[in-house]
């Protein structure tokens, strides 16, 4: 994690939450993992239909500021967002000089 102090006020009393969940909204007592990013890709294999797909998602871990509830998104797999720029599926910000 690349904070060790809050953003926005300052303070370094953080939290960190490694698996990031949200309620599933069709689901009693359910919940799914958060992603900021999730595609069906080709998956590289053929199968008896054609092209097998697979499921691309990045999942993110955060760290959470306990003084102002400022909460910061990690991305865990920089490898892939780095994949899914390369496809155009994100879009990768110009560096500025
Ligand atoms: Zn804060």
């Amino acid at each position: 994690m690349p904070i060790v102090e809050c953003p926005a006020c300052k303070s370094r009393d953080l939290y960190d939450i490694e698996q990031v969940r949200s309620e599933a909204g069709d689901s009693v007592n359910g919940v799914v993992d958060f992603h900021l990013f999730a595609d069906y890709g080709l998956h590289g294999e053929m199968g008896w239909m054609g092209q097998k797909n697979k499921m691309i998602s990045l999942a993110v871990s955060a760290r959470v500021c306990g003084a102002c509830g400022h909460a910061s998104l990690f991305a865990k797999d920089l490898e892939m967002l780095k994949d899914l720029a390369a496809k155009r599926l994100v879009r990768k910000v110009p560096a500025t000089k």
